[in-house]
């Protein structure tokens, strides 16, 4: 999706108005009733309808005239526009670049404060690919399923600040966090290139090592990252240091399944190394050596997955995030084809394969903005059908 930052400077106060009452609106409703628009922004009736008209012409809101009733709902575009207002507000940016990356779950875009510094961009993107797990997590979304994306998206990114704000002010190597709003973080951005794109370094063993100690500095810490791979470890171009990025689906080293993710993590990296710098080692971390070692050394008491808790960070709504993905790992087990590739880029070592991948899936990157739409268009039809 494009975001264009000079249009954006054009939304009047009236239909920024308009624009947040559809955003109240749509916590209740999956198509908010254009009379409940009018009510909520308190403006003349006939000017409401014409500014609803002005916003869905810039793909802001989108009109739905259903059975029932006629409305709105927000877009994407729209979210997006929120997100980035409330940033420009705060001085945080102040203009948009390219985009540098699509994710599964997100899109990523360079983009500048006034001092011209550049940044990074996050507009986390839940429920873009998985139409099976959306429906899944209807039954316990309860009254709050109309605002599923949107909910989800924004639980992700504030998961995700609340996470790097705190390994950051730890000294771990992330990316500095800027700012957060809605379903979007920005950050520092990093000079680098992901590891996946990398063919040759000087001393894999060297490199293995420093990966390794990291999942085990974070195991000490009281974490897991989840998705520790070549895609979301960035080698720093001038120095050869890594970065880790990506951090919605960090876990507690008490999580139920804490093992696994960390056995995951590490096995990430070992296959990794063995299939792409033909190295090998017998050394590697164990997650039960690591949790007798620091509850004896008494380094328990530097949870920093308690700390992240602390920050204000809503554990309780989180659970529905964290519900979320635990479905969508399932998914991707289920449906993976030798059952034990779970997790973005764990099965992947060659485009080939990876494209194949995201074709299973329902999704390749030139198609995005259609499969959006046809996420959209499901739950329009979900909601008609209830
Ligand atoms: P996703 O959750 O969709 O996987 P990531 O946070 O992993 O999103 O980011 C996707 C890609 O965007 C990364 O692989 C990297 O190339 C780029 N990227 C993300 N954050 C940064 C950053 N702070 N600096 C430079 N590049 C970044
Ligand atoms: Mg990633």
């Amino acid at each position: 999706m494009k975001l264009d930052a000079t249009d954006l400077r054009y939304v009047t106060s009236d239909e920024f108005r308009v624009l947040t009452a559809v955003e109240m609106g749509s916590k209740n409703h999956e198509i908010v009733p254009t009379i409940l628009i009018v009510k909520i922004s308190s403006l003349r009736n006939g000017g409401v309808n014409k500014l609803l008209g002005s916003l869905a012409k810039r793909n802001l809101v989108a009109r739905v005239q259903n059975a029932k009733y006629d409305g709105y709902r927000l877009t994407y575009g729209g979210y997006d526009y929120l997100a980035m207002r409330a940033m420009s507000k705060r001085d945080s940016i102040y203009s948009v670049g390219n985009q540098i990356g699509v994710g599964k779950e997100s899109d990523i875009y360079i983009v500048a404060d006034k001092d011209s510094n550049e940044l990074v961009l996050k507009l986390h993107r839940l429920g873009r690919i998985s139409f099976r797990a959306i429906k899944a997590k209807r039954d316990y979304m309860g009254k709050r399923k109309s605002a599923s994306w949107m909910y989800m998206s924004r639980l992700a990114a504030e998961k995700e600040y609340a996470f790097m704000k705190v390994l950051y002010e730890h000294k771990f190597p992330v990316p500095r966090p800027v700012d957060q709003a809605r379903h979007c973080i920005l950050m520092e951005f990093i000079d680098a290139y992901p590891l996946r794109q990398i063919a040759d370094v000087p001393s894999p063993g060297a490199l293995y090592s420093k990966l390794m100690d990291m999942i085990v500095r974070f195991a000490r810490a009281g974490l897991i990252h989840g998705d520790f791979n070549e895609f979301n470890i960035l080698i720093r171009r001038e120095s050869g240091e890594p970065v880790v990025i990506d951090f919605p689906q960090m876990v507690s080293t008490s999580h139920k399944n804490a093992e696994w993710y960390f056995n995951r993590d590490v096995e990430c990296i070992r296959r990794f190394f063995k299939r792409r710098f033909r190295y090998e080692s017998s050394i590697y971390p164990r997650f039960r050596t690591i949790k007798a070692e620091t509850s004896e050394d008494g380094s328990d008491d530097w949870h920093l997955d308690l700390v992240v808790c602390a920050s204000g960070y809503d554990k309780g709504e989180q659970k529905v995030l964290e519900e979320y993905m635990d479905n969508m790992l399932r998914e991707k087990a289920d449906g993976g084809s030798d059952g034990e590739d779970v997790g973005e880029g764990s099965s992947v070592d060659d485009d080939d394969e990876s494209e194949e991948e995201e074709e299973a899936e329902g999704y390749s990157e030139d198609e995005g903005g259609d499969v959006r739409d046809a996420f959209e268009g499901q739950q329009e039809l979900d909601s008609r059908n209830e």
